[in-house]
């Protein structure tokens, strides 16, 4: 069902749209496919599991060069588990910042008391490749360089390829963490020298939430044995283990597992990455036309920004209250993001999940509503 005026949007399964970075709008199937239990030790879930694990490497043109590590838990599970498996405890790593999960990854690092090279830029910025090809020339104790792909902070589309190019020339390991871009984007992890590459079941596949996994070139991942600094988030001993039993260590996430195969299916009939990315290219079309003709700024040029979710400047008008904004937004069935950056006052609205080009039209539609509620004709302040 599509809203217009002040029918409520719905999903397959007749909740509120969710216009945010994931977890996200799923389809009925996925959800059907939870309707059941399994023991972890139960025949037909291991091979639903080993199916998983076997389709994720090809999304990244991995298929012959690397086999994916599954962690349990959200997406910074997979990334804690990839940086703290990879970088050794005499390990340091060039840290490329432009947002929140950059952040993130530095305060890792910093628990795990491995050591750090920050290169920092502002979240509408990408890393500038001069100054990290300069680090990286001057500071040879510098073992690896970490990158988010889409910096879901601000929606920006980091330049993985070229960072993966300077990392390759100063022989550095190569660490992503593609958690929003995984499946939409098109990566190819040979091509850009990827190590290790983190996503989890519930952004792009677009899967329930609950598990992380990694994406480990195998040479790379037999080499790190004995380097993890915890127990559960060691993913050389999680790949061991699976390799003599196809089971996990500890209690898996099995009904997300599950759902996340019928995700994986579902993925494949859309056409894989061009199919699934091609959706959302033009759902974030739509809506940043949409949102520009009602008077809206996005935070982004049109090039740097990917098309996962957008970030948009808060009108300055002051008829425009956000708390009233979202409040009417979500009775009208779409539920978008407040913003999370230093920069700018901003909010975010997700172009991924179950979401067409109509239920975009129907959001711009809303809006176009709720605005006109607060006296507004458009989101443009008069100059
Ligand atoms: C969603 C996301 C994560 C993981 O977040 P969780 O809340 O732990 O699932 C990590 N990095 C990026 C870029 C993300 O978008």
């Amino acid at each position: 069902m599509i809203a217009t005026g002040s029918i409520r949007a719905a999903s397959e399964t007749g909740d509120a749209l969710l216009l945010t970075p994931g977890p996200l709008t799923t389809s009925r199937s996925i959800k059907e496919a939870m309707l059941h239990d399994w023991g972890s030790r139960d025949a037909a879930f291991v091979q639903i599991n080993r199916e998983v694990m076997e389709r994720l490497p090809g999304i990244v043109n991995a298929g012959a060069t690397h086999v994916t590590v599954p962690m349990q838990g959200s997406g910074t599970f997979a990334v804690e588990a990839m940086l703290t498996t990879f970088v050794p405890s005499d390990g340091e790593v060039l840290i490329l910042i432009n947002g929140a999960y950059g952040q993130r990854a530095r305060k890792i690092l910093e628990i795990a008391r491995r050591r750090t090279v920050i290169h920092e830029t502002p979240e509408d910025t990408p890393p500038d490749l001069v100054a990290v090809e300069r680090v990286l020339a001057s500071t040879p104790s510098i073992t690896h360089v970490f990158a988010v792909h889409c910096e879901t902070t601000s929606g920006i589309l980091n330049p993985v390829q070229e960072i993966g190019a300077l990392a390759a020339k100063h022989g550095k390991g190569y660490l992503i963490d593609s958690m929003s871009a995984f499946g939409a984007l098109p990566l190819d992890a040979n091509a850009i020298h990827a190590d290790a590459i983190a996503a989890s079941s519930n952004k792009c596949i677009e899967g329930v939430p609950g598990l992380g996994f990694v994406i480990c070139r195998k040479d790379v991942l037999e080499a790190a044995k004995g380097n993890a600094s915890t127990l559960v988030l060691d993913l050389h001993d999680q790949w061991t283990v699976f390799q003599k039993t196809g089971q996990y260590r500890f209690t898996p996430p099995i009904h997300v597992i599950v759902a996340f195969h019928q995700a994986l299916t579902e993925f494949f009939a859309e056409g894989g990455q061009p199919g699934r990315g091609g959706r959302y290219t033009e759902n974030c079309r739509v809506l940043v036309e949409g949102m520009r003709a009602l008077g809206f700024r996005t935070l982004l040029q049109d090039q740097l920004q990917a098309p996962i979710i957008v970030t948009f400047h808060m009108p300055g008008d002051p008829r425009f209250d956000f708390q009233r904004f979202y409040d009417a937004l979500k009775e009208r069935g779409y539920v978008i993001y407040p913003g999370k950056l230093t920069v700018a006052d901003s909010f975010r609205i997700g172009c991924i999940g179950r979401l067409d080009r109509t239920h975009m039209q129907g959001a711009l539609a809303a809006i176009r509503d709720v605005i006109a509620g607060f006296g507004m004709t458009s989101a443009a302040m008069a100059a």
